[in-house]
């Protein structure tokens, strides 16, 4: 194990902060925030899963703008399945291996992907702070590569691109990109 990932908390530690984490995302949707679908991206078992960790009164409680939301984001979830899979893998192999939920939270993250806002808030998170957090804290090996703090969608679809040898960019390097803010600019 390297330096960085032997200081990383404990078990129990990581599990309370996932557990402060999924529920900000599950009210968020329940909300009619974000853009997951109702079961955020999980599979049914996987979601019954994450209620009973959560033991939270969530399962009846949406309201009808989220309910015929989270069915249209289900819908164009199953159109980008592939794509889906592809951020889920890249953030499950940089996973703590500490907790179940990073499974679910790889599903949740991998989902937020196809919104089209900042990803902190397609996930229903309150900040990007917050984000950051919950990505280092799961994912630490994928994480810990955005060290210049790009934008997260922007950041694991390059990834993706280098990994299958593709260019997404069309700068050599990202100072003289003139595209610089749409990669690492403010997210308000
Ligand atoms: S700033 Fe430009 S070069 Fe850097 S990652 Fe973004 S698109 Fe690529």
């Amino acid at each position: 194990m390297n330096a960085q990932l032997a200081l990383l908390p404990d078990v129990s530690t990581a599990q309370n902060s996932n557990h402060e984490w999924l529920n900000q995302i599950l009210l968020a949707q329940r909300n009619g925030e974000g853009c997951l679908p109702h079961n955020l991206g999980l599979d049914s078992t996987a979601f019954a899963q994450l209620q009973q960790r959560l033991v939270l009164p969530f399962q009846s409680n949406a309201t009808n703008q989220a309910l015929e939301k989270g069915e249209l984001r289900q819908q164009l979830l199953e159109m980008r399945r592939d794509e889906w899979q592809e951020i889920r893998d890249l953030l499950l192999s940089g996973r703590r291996n500490a907790d179940t939920a990073e499974i679910w939270l790889a599903d949740i993250v991998a989902a937020g992907c196809l919104g089209g806002n900042h990803l902190w808030r397609d996930l229903g998170l309150p900040s990007r702070a917050a984000l950051r957090d919950m990505l280092l804290h799961n994912f630490p090996v994928v994480a810990q590569r955005n060290d210049r703090d790009m934008r997260w969608k922007k950041f694991f679809y390059k990834q993706l691109c280098e990994q299958q040898g593709g260019y997404v960019c069309r700068s050599p390097s990202c100072d003289q990109c003139p595209t610089y803010q749409d990669c690492f600019g403010d997210e308000q």
